[in-house]
Parts: C-alpha cells; structure tokens; sequence
C-alpha cells in the first residue's frame, strides 16, 4: 500500500494512525447508513374499467440511482393471495458508482377468468410492489402501489325479438333485439365481419336492429351470431338466422388478352399512386386483379363505418333503365391467358349494359360518401343510404356529384364507361352492408323489401 510507504517516512503516532483510518471507514459508514436506494417509480393501469375476461394490466417501475432490486405483482381477492409477475434483478452494491443496473421495467398481463381459475365476482386488489436496494445497515420499506377494480363476468342481456330471420346466401336481413345498457357494442359476428346494431327509431321498447348480409360464399348460418359486449369484454352471442337457404354461385371463364390487360394496367397503375410497377403486363394485371381488389373491398369497410343512423331510402331500389343483365351477383371467374388458368376471383355486382354513356340514376336517396377513380371500379360513385347500407357505380366516364351532396332517387350521379378493370361499357352496380357485398337483386324487389324488412323495422320505415 501506498501508505505503508508514507507512514514509515513519517513515523506517524497513533492518532494519525486513526485519523487515516477514520477518513477511509467515515464515507463507508456513511454510506452504509444512507446510500440506499431511492423509492421506484411505480405505475399500475388496467385497460378496462374492471376485470371480465381478460384485462391488460400494465406495470412500470423506474430506479436510476442503484438501479432496480425486486418486483412482484400479487393478486388479493379475499383468503387469496397469488403472485402473477416476480422480477428479481441485481442492484448496485452501496459502496459502487459504477457497474450495470436495470433502471425500468415495463410489462404486463392479462387479468380475468380466460388466464386465472375460480376468480370470484367483487372487489380485487392488485399490489404492485418494488424492493428497495438496501445497505449492510439499513433495508427499507418496499415500495407499494395498489389498484382496485371490481371483477363482473355476467355479459350483456340479449334477447331477439323479430318473429323470423329469413336470409339468403349472399343476401339481406334484418335483426331486431333487445340488449341492456351495459352493452357498448352490439350487432351481427360473421367471422372477421361485424354489423353494428343501432337504436330502432321509434321502439316503445329500447330496441336495437341490424341490417346484415350472409357472405356469398358462404354455407350454412353456423357461423353468424347476434352479440353483445359489456366495457369488460364479457360478451354474449346468440344464433339469429332461423331459415338460411343456399344459393349456388354462378361459374365463368374470362379469357384475357394483351390489348384488354394493356389498357386496363396502364390506366389504373397512372391513376393509382399506391400500385407498385410489375415486371410484365400479366403480372401487373393480376396485381390489380387481386392486390388492388382486396385493397378497394377493404377501403369499401371503412367507408361503411362513416355511414350515418338515418334512413334516406324509401322503397325498392331501382336499376339502371333498359339496361340488360350481363353478370349477376356472386360469379366465381377463372381468368385464362394463353390457355392457362391464372387467376379466380368472385364477381360481387352485377354488370348492367345499356347504351353508351347512359345516364347513371341513383338507386334510391341517399348522401354521396364517395366520388372519385376508385381503383379498379374506375370513376365510382358509392351512396349512404343510411344504417350502413350503401350502393356502389363504377366504370362512369362521367361524375356529376360530388361528396357529401344528397340525393333523390333518379338524380344522375354521372354517366356509364368502361374506366377501371372494365372492357367495354358497361354498369358494375354493387350493393353493400356494412362494407360487405350483398345481393341487388334482392333490394330491387319490392316484394322482398315489403316481406323481409318491412315487417320487423316497421317504424323506422313508415314516413311519418
Ligand atoms: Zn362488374
């Protein structure tokens, strides 16, 4: 030691001796006694007013002095106790300005009766505690954060109340039914679709109804659900079709040839920014075919969730004046080039022909929500109906409206063309739920309407 050296040069005495000793240990102790580590930064969230079937709990601890010890997050619901995060971690010892340490923590789990057993119904605590860094002469309190929730596991009260659903495949329904107010989101579960039910104007009851579509390709109604979710998640689903009758798909074959496929990829690829340039004209029309297809059907969604709770129809739709059906509704195409099979699509309109640049009427009243090149349907009108239900022309060579303009029926929105993935001119006229295409024909059909909707929205479609 360095000092050995000085002291026999110095011959110190005893209480110099001590001295030195004194200002080695002093800082030691004194250490010892206060280097502990600060109080941690704690945080506890939920995700949800309380605890239903799984609630995101997100835990947060913050140290940066010696750096994080221990944590523990521990579930109290009466008699138990169960610790669902232990973390243990290696603080910096309290003589050290140096080393590593873990300064943060963020994590999280899921809390509810899908991750724990025998959850009981009431008040739940959860402890989020953080150890202190502690010292050979001190070792304070942990740190404790408590949040406290309710845990609920009874869903939504549902009830349907229309007589009976009648739908078709690739067709129409209506649902009327009661739900308590506990619910935040109800309506019809196809799957990954869903129709938000709305209040029926005019119910002495508080009931709801929904317009929703059978997918086309669908099978059976085994998949299709009336739902209610409460804030906690707690969710009730109840089977609403009570007759679900098929209706084949048509079957086509498209021949493409270089002259179609060039006009149509060179149009829509300059009228679409987002389309990346393909190697060669197959690969490029397929792109659109395809691609650019599911890209339009879901941008179709997300303009149905702008669709406003109000009817503005009154009575059948109408189609396209001395117009001639050229494709219906749900055809499955085998696209052929070269004598190979290179594609299949379904075709979820219906192709209309007339004469060149035939006037395009509106369907039936409603608010323009959308007009404008619209991929591959080219220069597209698309109406809000209201409650979700929307009508699609595409193709026009012309438009006439503009968004946010309201309609009658019969107005002209613009004229028929072949812009878009279209050959000649032509109508594609489509009819949505939802974002989801259904059937025209259907709500072309006085009949139909007067049968199936009529009767169970009764007062929100009387003209009073
Ligand atoms: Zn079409």
């Amino acid at each position: 030691m360095t000092h050995s050296y000085s002291s026999r040069s110095s011959k110190p005495t005893g209480r110099r001796w001590l001295l030195l000793v004194l200002l080695l240990v002093a800082p030691l102790l004194a250490m010892a006694l206060f280097r502990v580590g600060p109080p941690p930064g704690l945080e506890i969230t939920a995700d949800r007013p309380g605890i239903g079937p799984s609630t995101r709990i997100d835990i947060s601890a913050v140290e940066s002095t010696r750096g994080l010890s221990s944590l523990t997050l521990t579930l109290i619901q009466g008699d138990r106790q169960e610790i669902l995060v232990q973390e243990d971690f290696n603080p910096r010892p309290f003589w050290a300005f140096w080393g590593s340490r873990t300064q943060q923590y963020d994590g999280y789990v899921e809390v509810g009766s899908e991750t724990l057993d025998d959850l009981e119904v009431g008040p739940i605590t959860l402890r989020w505690t953080a150890g202190r860094a502690a010292t050979w002469l001190r070792h304070p309190a942990p740190v404790v954060r408590d949040l406290e929730l309710e845990v609920d596991l009874t869903p939504p009260s549902l009830q349907v109340t229309s007589d009976q659903v009648i739908i078709d495949q690739g067709g129409s329904a209506v649902v009327v039914y009661r739900v308590d107010d506990t619910a935040v989101r109800d309506g019809v579960e196809i799957d990954d679709h869903f129709f938000p039910g709305r209040p029926l104007p005019g119910s002495t009851t508080a009931e709801h109804f929904v317009l929703f579509g059978a997918p086309h390709d669908g099978t059976d109604s085994d998949n299709i659900y009336l739902t209610a979710v409460d804030a906690l998640g707690n969710r009730r689903s109840v089977p609403c079709v009570d007759i679900y009758r098929s209706r084949p798909m048509t079957h086509d074959v498209i021949e493409l040839d270089e002259g179609f496929m060039a006009k149509v990829v060179s149009e829509i690829v300059s009228q679409t920014p987002d389309i990346e340039a393909a190697p060669d004209l197959l690969s490029g029309y397929l792109r659109l075919n395809g691609e650019l297809r599911g890209t339009n059907s879901q941008q179709l969604i997300e303009l149905s969730q702008t669709s406003e709770s109000r009817r503005m129809w009154r009575g059948a739709f109408i189609q396209l004046p001395n117009s001639r059906v050229m494709a219906p509704f749900a055809d499955r195409r085998i696209y052929r080039f070269e004598g190979r099979d290179v594609d299949q699509q379904d075709h979820l309109g219906f192709d209309l022909a007339s004469v060149r640049k035939a006037p395009v009427p509106a369907a039936n009243g409603g608010r323009v929500a959308l007009a404008r090149y619209f991929g591959i349907y080219g220069n597209t009108v698309v109406l809000d109906h209201g409650y979700g239900l929307m009508s699609l022309y595409s193709h026009l060579s012309s438009l006439e409206v503009e968004v946010g303009q309201e309609v009658a029926q019969g107005d002209i929105l613009g004229k028929t063309g072949k812009t878009g993935l279209a050959g000649g001119d032509h109508l594609h006229y489509s009819m949505l739920l939802w974002g989801m295409q259904v059937n025209p024909l259907e709500w072309w059909d006085r009949h139909w309407i007067e049968q199936r909707i009529a009767p169970h929205v009764g007062e929100l479609l009387s003209d009073g």
